[in-house]
C-alpha cells in the first residue's frame, strides 16, 4: 500500500523532490545543472564540428529518436542524465548560427549575455499578463519599450511599442490596428513583402492584398501610385519593407510615405530585418522615412542578436493601441486598475507572456548604442567583403552589391536545378547552410550574414566550399 504524500513530515521540506529554479535556493540548485548543460553544449558542438551534422534528415531523425525513446519513460532518468543526453543531442544536431558557415536565414547567433539573461527570465518566470505576476518585469518592459519606440520615432509625442514573438505577430498586430481604425482595410504591398502580411489579411478576414510590382526587388513608386489611385480613396494600408527577407533590400521609404500622404493611406513599415540599423550612425540613413510610418515592426532576434523571441511593434501614437484593451476579471478588474495596479492585458493578444524584454534590456545596457552600432557595422562590412570575394571569383556570379547583409550569388552558367542541388548537397554533407532566393527570374544561393564574428578567412572558406561543390 502506498501512503499519500503529506505536506508536513519529519524530512526537510521538499527533500527528494526536483528543486525549483526560483527563490533563495534556486541558484544553488541551478549551478550544478548548468554545469551539465554547458558541458553538453560543448560536447555536442565538438562532435558536430561544423555548421550542421552530416547525413540529412534521415540520419538526424533516427539519432534523435534513438536518444529520446521512449519520450515518456515509466521511471525518470534523473535531471543530470536527461539534461546531458538531450542537450548534447540537440547541440550535435543543431544548425548553429554561431558557425560562420551557417548563413541561410535571418537566424541569428545569440549573444552569450542575452542567453544568460534569458536563463534569469526562465528562473523567475514572471508572466506579463498581470502586474501581480510581474511587478518589476512589467515596469522594465514599459521603460524599455518606450525607449525603443522613441528610437524609431524621435520626434513623436506619444510613441509606444509592444513586445511580440517576432515579425509575424508584429505585422499581424499592425494590420489588426489598421482594421480597427478603418474597417476592412485593403492592404497594398510590394512583391517582396513578407508572407506574414498576406497571412494577416487572411487571418483577419480582409480582402486579398493588392500586390505592387517590385521589378528591382523594391516597391515601384509609379505602380504604387497607380494601385492607390485605383482604390478611389477606400481605406488602404500600405506595407513597405526595410530589409526584404530574400535580398535585404530597403523600399524607397520617403517616396512611399509621400504617396501614402497624398492618397490618405496608412503606412506600416516592416523593418524586422533592417530596424537595428537605427543604432548605426554609418547605416542609419538607409532607414530615412521610417518615422513617417504609423507603425513599424522590429525583430531583435535577427540583427539584434537575441535568442528567439524578441519582436517589437512600435507605433507613432500610443493611443492607437487602445483597441487592444481587454478586461478579464481575474487579471485586471476595474477596481484594481483604478487603485493603480498597471493593466497589462492591452499590451498583447497573448495572455501568459514571457519577459522577453529582460534579455533585450540587458543587451541594450551592456552594449549601448555604440556597441550595437559596432555589431551592425561589422556585419554589414562582412557582407560587402563577401560580395568583393564573389566578384573577384571567375567561377561565381554576384547578383548585386548587398544593401544590408544578404548576398545572392551562384556558380556562373549553372542551371537553377544545379543551384538547388548544390545547396542541398552542402546541407547533406554538413558543410554549409546557405539559403536560396529567386531574383530576376533565376535561382540564387543566399548568404544571410548575421554573425559579427565572421572573418575574411571564414568567407573565403564558405566561397571555396561552394566553388568546390559546384564543380563536383
Ligand atoms: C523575419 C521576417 C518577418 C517574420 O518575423 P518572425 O520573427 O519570423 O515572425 C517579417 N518580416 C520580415 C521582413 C522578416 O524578415
Amino acid at each position: 500500500m502506498t501512503t499519500p504524500p503529506r505536506l508536513t513530515s519529519s524530512r526537510s521540506p521538499g527533500e527528494g523532490l526536483p528543486p525549483l529554479a526560483g527563490g533563495i535556493d534556486g541558484p544553488d540548485a541551478l549551478r550544478p545543472l548548468l554545469g551539465v548543460v554547458l558541458d553538453a553544449l560543448r560536447a555536442g558542438a565538438v562532435a558536430r564540428g561544423g555548421p550542421l551534422p552530416p547525413g540529412g534528415p534521415e540520419l538526424l531523425t533516427a539519432a534523435v529518436a534513438e536518444t529520446v525513446a521512449p519520450a515518456i519513460p515509466d521511471h525518470g532518468h534523473g535531471a543530470e542524465e536527461a539534461l546531458r543526453s538531450l542537450v548534447e543531442a540537440l547541440a550535435y544536431g543543431a544548425a548553429d548560427p554561431a558557425d560562420p558557415r551557417c548563413a541561410a536565414h535571418l537566424h541569428t547567433p545569440p549573444l552569450a549575455l542575452a542567453a544568460a539573461a534569458d536563463l534569469a527570465a526562465s528562473a523567475l518566470n514572471p508572466s506579463l499578463d498581470s502586474w501581480d505576476q510581474a511587478p518589476a518585469a512589467s515596469a522594465l518592459e514599459a521603460e524599455v519599450t518606450r525607449a525603443l519606440a522613441t528610437e524609431v520615432y524621435p520626434r513623436a509625442a506619444r510613441p509606444d511599442a509592444l513586445v511580440t514573438t517576432g515579425g509575424t505577430e508584429a505585422n499581424q498586430l499592425a494590420v489588426l490596428l489598421a482594421r480597427e481604425r478603418h474597417g476592412p482595410v485593403r492592404i497594398v504591398c510590394g512583391t517582396g513583402t513578407h508572407h506574414s502580411v498576406r497571412r494577416s489579411a487572411w487571418l483577419l478576414g480582409l480582402p486579398e492584398p493588392v500586390t505592387v510590382p517590385a521589378p528591382d526587388g523594391t516597391t515601384d513608386l509609379a505602380a504604387l501610385d497607380d494601385a492607390l489611385t485605383a482604390l478611389h480613396g477606400s481605406p488602404a494600408l500600405v506595407t513597405a519593407t526595410a530589409g526584404t527577407t530574400d535580398a535585404g533590400l530597403v523600399d524607397p521609404l520617403p517616396g512611399i510615405a509621400d504617396l501614402c500622404e497624398r492618397h490618405g493611406a496608412e503606412l506600416h513599415i516592416d523593418a524586422a530585418y533592417g530596424g537595428p540599423l537605427l543604432f548605426s550612425p554609418r547605416h542609419r540613413h538607409l532607414l530615412r522615412g521610417l518615422d513617417r510610418a504609423h507603425s513599424v515592426t522590429l525583430d531583435l532576434h535577427k540583427l539584434g542578436w537575441q535568442p528567439v523571441a524578441a519582436g517589437i511593434l512600435a507605433v507613432r501614437d500610443g493611443t492607437r493601441l487602445a483597441p487592444l484593451a481587454h478586461t478579464a476579471d481575474y487579471l485586471n478588474p476595474d477596481d484594481d486598475t483604478e487603485a493603480g495596479l498597471p493593466d497589462l492585458l492591452g499590451r498583447s493578444l497573448r495572455t501568459t507572456r514571457r519577459p522577453d524584454i529582460l534579455k533585450i534590456a540587458v543587451t541594450l545596457r551592456a552594449l549601448g548604442r555604440d556597441g550595437l552600432a559596432d555589431l551592425v557595422d561589422r556585419t554589414c562590412a562582412a557582407a560587402q567583403e563577401c560580395a568583393d570575394l564573389i566578384e573577384k571569383h571567375p567561377a561565381l556570379e554576384l547578383h548585386r552589391r548587398p544593401v544590408l547583409t544578404t548576398v545572392l550569388f551562384r556558380p556562373r552558367g549553372a542551371s537553377d536545378a544545379t543551384v538547388a542541388r548544390l545547396r542541398r548537397r552542402l546541407l547533406h554533407d554538413g558543410r554549409a547552410v546557405l539559403g536560396r532566393a529567386h531574383a530576376d527570374g533565376r535561382l540564387w544561393l543566399k548568404a544571410t550574414l548575421l554573425n559579427p564574428h565572421t572573418t575574411a578567412h571564414d568567407l573565403d572558406t564558405l566561397i571555396a566550399l561552394v566553388e568546390g561543390s559546384s564543380t563536383r
